[in-house]
C-alpha cells in the first residue's frame, strides 16, 4: 500500500532512492562513511519484500552479528512480516554446512574451534607433523594455513604454490595434518566454514544451483572486507539469479590482516559487467569540520581513487588534538570531559564513544569512569566467553555435544583435577593417533594401553563413566544440562578451591551468568535441539556483539569494532607511533595505508564532535615509557582544528609554539617526549618505543594482500 511505500522511499536522496528501487541485476553502491549505504540495504530489503518477494528468497550478509540485528529491526518496521535471514558470512555458512556437512566429511554436530581451540590443535598438529619450529613460530605456521584457507588453496595445493617462503613450506607440512586432525575431531576452525562451503559449492554443481536459485536475491553490506573465499561464496550463490547487491568504500578497508581483499570490490564492475553503479556522494553524518580531516588524512594513500563528500550540516566544533602527559591524564581528562558535558550540555552516556587501537589501552579509562561513576561498555563480546571457568564449562559442553571434540576432552580430563597427569594423557593421545581415533575413545580403551598403569587407567575410565553420564542429559534442556554438569563435576567447590576472586571477576558469579544465559535460550529456543545452535551461536560471538546501543552508557571499544557505527561525540586515543601505525606495518606500504584507513574509518564515526589525543609517556604494562606521537597526526589539516596541551604542563606549548597555533613546520619530531621541556638531551637520545607484545594487540597484520593468479582462477570457475 501506499504509505507502506512512502515510508520506505521517505528521507532518501535521488540517488538513494535509485538504489532502493533497483529489482533486478547486479547493484554497486560506491560510496564514502555516512552516506546512507547501510541505510539503503536495509530500505532496499523493504522494498523487495514490499513487491512481494519472498522474504525466504533474500538473503542479506553483514560483518557482525550486531549489524545484522540492527538491520532486521529496522527492516521489521518498514515491512513488517516473516524475517529475512540476515547475519555474517560465518553464521550462514555454518548453517549451510550443518545441512551438506557430509558432503565435506563432517558431521552435522560438528564443533566449531575458537582461536584457542585452533591454537591447541595447531600446536598438536606441529607435533605430529615432527616440523621444527626454530625458526618459525606455531602463530606464523597458522597465519599461513589461514592464508592459504582464505585462498581457498587445499593442503594438496599448497605446496604447488611457485614462490613459498621458508615458513610456507613449513606450514605446507603442517596443514594437511592439522585437517585430517579436526576431521578426526569432527570439527573446524573459523576460516573452514567459509573454505568448506566454497569448496562445497565448486565440487558439487547441483548443490550450487539449487542454493543459487533459492537465495534470489543477495545483498552484502561493507563488502571492501571481504576475502576471496567470500567472494568465491556470493559469486557462486549469483550466476543464474545474479541478483546481487553490494556496498563499500575502499577506503574503509581495514582486514586485510584477515585476508580481505580490496579487489573484490575495485573489480565488481568486471566482474558484473552489466551492473547498475551507484555513488552516493551526500555525507549524512559528520560536520563538515570532521569530515575535512577525515578527507585530508585519506588523501595520503596512494593507492585509492578519490571521492567527493559533502554535507548540509552546519560547521560544528573544530575537531580538538590533545596531548596529554600521560595515559592516567589522558583517562582522566576525558573521562571529566564527559561527565562536564553530561551536567552542563544535557548529553547522555550513550552520546560519547572512546576508540583505541587495542583493548589493553582501556584499562586506565576504566579506572576513570568507574571512579566517577561514570556508566560505560567495553565491547568485546568475546570476553566473558574467554574466561577460564566459562571455557571450561563449555569444553564440557562441546564434548557431550560432540564425542570426537579432542580439543574439548584435553581441557575437561582432568578440570576439576581427579588425578590423571600430564603422562597419562600424553599416553592416550598417543594411543588415538596410532589408531586415527579420537581421544575419548582412546580414553575408553585405556585398559588395553600397555604403558598405563592400572590406578592412572582407572582414573580415566571414572571420568569416561562421568562423560556418560552427562552425554544422556545431552537432549535435556539447556538449564537443566548445565545445573548437572555443574553438580556433577562439583565445579563450584573446585572453583572456590582454586580460583582468586577480586573486584573485577568473580567465577562463580560468572557460572550463574552462563547458566542465565542458557536459561534465555531455552526460552527462545523451545524446540530444537538446542545445545549444538547454543554453542554455535556462543562460537559466531565477534567482538563488537556486546555492543547495547540501548544501554545509557559509553562506550569503548577498538577501532576495528566501530566499524559502520556512529555516535555523536567520539575520543580516539593513544594515536601513536607503534600502536597505530602499528609497529607490524611497517613493513609494506599496503599495510601502512591500511593503518591510515583504520583511522579514516575512527574519525568518521563522529557525528558532531571529535577528539583525537597521544600522550608523551605512557605505562605499558607497568613500564613508564615515553612515546612518540603518530605521524597521521602531521597529515591533518591544522589550522582548522584546536590543539590543547596537557594542562600539567603548558609551559611547552607556550614556549615552543609562541603564536599559540601549530607552528607551520609542525613535525614529528616537534612533539617526541625529548622535546618536553622538563626532560633532557640525554633523554631525548634514549626514547625508547615501548614493547608490545602481539598478546596486547587485538589485531595484527599478517597478510601481503591480493593473489590476481587465485581471484582468476575463482572467477573463470564460478563462470
Ligand atoms: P559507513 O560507511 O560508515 O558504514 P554508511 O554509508 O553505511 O556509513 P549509514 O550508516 O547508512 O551510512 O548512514 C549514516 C547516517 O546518516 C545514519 O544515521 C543514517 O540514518 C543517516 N542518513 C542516511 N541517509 C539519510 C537521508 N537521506 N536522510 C537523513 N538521514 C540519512
Ligand atoms: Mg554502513
Amino acid at each position: 500500500n501506499a504509505s507502506a511505500m512512502d515510508a520506505i522511499l521517505r528521507d532518501l536522496t535521488p540517488p538513494q532512492r535509485e538504489a532502493v528501487q533497483h529489482i533486478d541485476g547486479p547493484l554497486l553502491i560506491l560510496a564514502g562513511p555516512g552516506s546512507g549505504k547501510t541505510r539503503v540495504v536495509t530500505h532496499r530489503i523493504a522494498n523487495l519484500l514490499h513487491h512481494g518477494i519472498d522474504a525466504h528468497q533474500i538473503l542479506a550478509l553483514t560483518f557482525t552479528n550486531k549489524a545484522a540485528d540492527e538491520m532486521r529491526t529496522r527492516v521489521q518496521g518498514l515491512a513488517p512480516g516473516r524475517p529475512v535471514w540476515m547475519g555474517t558470512f560465518h553464521r550462514f555458512c555454518a548453517q549451510q554446512l550443518r545441512r551438506y556437512a557430509s558432503m565435506v566429511g563432517l558431521s552435522e554436530n560438528y564443533s566449531i574451534y575458537d582461536t584457542s581451540d585452533s591454537k591447541q590443535a595447531m600446536k598438536r598438529a606441529i607435533e605430529a607433523a615432527g616440523v621444527s619450529t626454530t625458526h618459525t613460530s606455531p602463530e606464523q605456521i597458522a597465519a599461513s594455513i589461514s592464508h592459504a584457507k582464505n585462498r581457498l588453496i587445499p593442503p594438496e595445493m599448497m605446496t604447488d604454490a611457485s614462490s613459498m617462503t621458508a615458513r610456507d613450506a613449513i606450514a605446507a607440512r603442517v596443514y594437511p595434518v592439522y585437517q585430517q586432525q579436526l576431521l578426526t575431531s569432527n570439527a573446524v576452525d573459523f576460516d573452514d566454514l567459509l573454505f568448506h562451503f566454497a569448496r562445497l559449492l565448486r565440487e558439487n554443481p547441483d548443490v550450487r544451483s539449487s542454493l543459487d536459485q533459492h537465495y534470489r536475491y543477495i545483498m552484502v553490506d561493507e563488502y571492501q572486507d571481504t576475502n576471496l573465499a567470500q567472494y568465491a561464496i556470493v559469486r557462486a550463490l549469483s550466476i543464474q539469479q545474479p541478483n546481487l547487491a553490494v556496498t563499500g568504500d575502499p577506503d574503509q578497508s581495514i582486514y586485510g590482516w584477515r585476508g580481505a581483499d580490496l579487489n573484490n570490490i575495485l573489480d565488481f564492475e568486471k566482474d558484473y559487467p552489466n551492473v547498475t553503479t551507484v555513488r552516493l556522494e551526500q555525507n549524512y553524518r559528520s560536520t563538515p569540520n570532521i569530515l575535512r580531516v577525515a578527507d585530508q588524512l585519506i588523501r595520503f594513500n596512494r593507492r585509492r581513487k578519490h571521492k567527493e563528500l559533502f554535507t548540509d550540516h552546519p560547521e560544528g566544533d573544530p575537531v580538538v588534538l590533545r596531548i596529554y602527559e600521560d595515559g592516567y591524564e589522558e583517562a582522566d581528562d576525558i573521562a571529566d570531559q564527559i561527565l562536564d558535558a553530561i551536567h552542563n550540555e544535557g548529553l547522555r552516556p550513550r552520546d560519547f564513544a572512546v576508540f583505541c587501537r587495542m583493548n589493553a589501552l582501556t584499562r586506565s579509562l576504566e579506572h576513570a569512569m568507574r571512579k566517577r561513576g561514570l556508566p560505560y561498555q567495553i565491547v568485546n563480546g568475546l570476553e566473558f566467553y574467554q574466561r577460564k571457568e566459562i571455557k571450561d564449562l563449555l569444553a564440557y559442553l562441546h564434548l557431550i555435544n560432540n564425542p570426537n571434540h579432542d580439543v574439548a576432552l584435553l581441557r575437561v580430563i582432568n578440570t576439576p583435577t581427579r588425578g590423571i597427569g600430564a603422562k597419562t594423557i600424553a599416553r592416550i593421545q598417543q594411543h588415538a593417533d596410532r589408531l586415527g581415533i579420537p581421544m575419548l575413545e582412546a580414553a575408553r580403551r585405556a585398559d588395553e594401553i600397555e604403558s598405563l598403569p592400572k590406578r592412572s587407567a582407572s582414573m580415566v575410565l571414572n571420568f569416561v563413566r562421568l562423560y556418560d553420564r552427562l552425554r544422556v542429559k545431552a537432549t535435556a534442556t539447556l538449564e537443566d544440562l548445565l545445573r548437572y554438569l555443574v553438580e556433577e563435576t562439583q565445579f563450584n567447590d573446585y572453583l572456590e578451591r582454586t580460583s582468586v576472586e577480586s573486584t573485577t571477576n568473580n567465577p562463580v558469579a560468572n557460572v550463574d551468568e552462563l547458566i542465565n544465559a542458557a536459561v534465555e535460550f531455552d526460552l527462545q529456543h523451545p524446540d530444537e535441539g538446542s545445545l549444538e545452535l547454543f554453542l554455535e551461536q556462543v562460537a559466531l560471538v565477534s567482538d563488537v556483539d556486546a555492543f547495547e546501543e540501548s544501554d545509557d552508557r559509553v562506550t569503548l571499544m577498538t577501532l576495528h569494532a566501530a566499524k559502520g557505527l556512529e555516535f555523536p561525540r567520539v575520543f580516539i586515543i593513544a594515536v601513536e607511533d607503534e600502536l597505530l601505525p602499528h609497529r607490524r606495518s611497517r613493513e609494506t606500504e599496503a599495510q601502512y595505508e591500511e593503518e591510515r584507513r583504520l583511522l579514516f574509518v575512527g574519525i568518521t564515526r563522529a557525528k558532531q564532535w571529535l577528539q583525537l589525543s597521544h600522550c608523551k609517556r605512557r605505562s605499558i604494562r607497568g613500564d613508564m615509557r615515553p612515546v612518540v606521537a603518530s605521524a597521521f597526526l602531521t597529515e591533518l589539516p591544522r589550522d582548522d582544528m584546536r590543539l590543547v596541551e596537557s594542562s600539567v604542563d603548558r609551559d611547552f606549548f607556550e614556549n615552543e609554539y609562541s603564536d599559540g597555533g601549530y607552528p607551520d613546520s609542525w613535525d614529528l619530531p616537534a612533539i617526541q617526549v625529548g622535546d618536553d621541556a622538563t626532560a633532557s638531551d640525554d633523554q631525548t637520545s634514549q626514547v625508547q618505543p615501548p614493547v608490545i607484545t602481539d598478546e596486547d594487540v587485538c589485531q595484527l597484520p599478517d597478510h601481503e594482500g591480493d593473489d590476481d593468479v587465485v581471484r582468476e582462477a575463482v572467477a573463470t570457475e564460478s563462470s
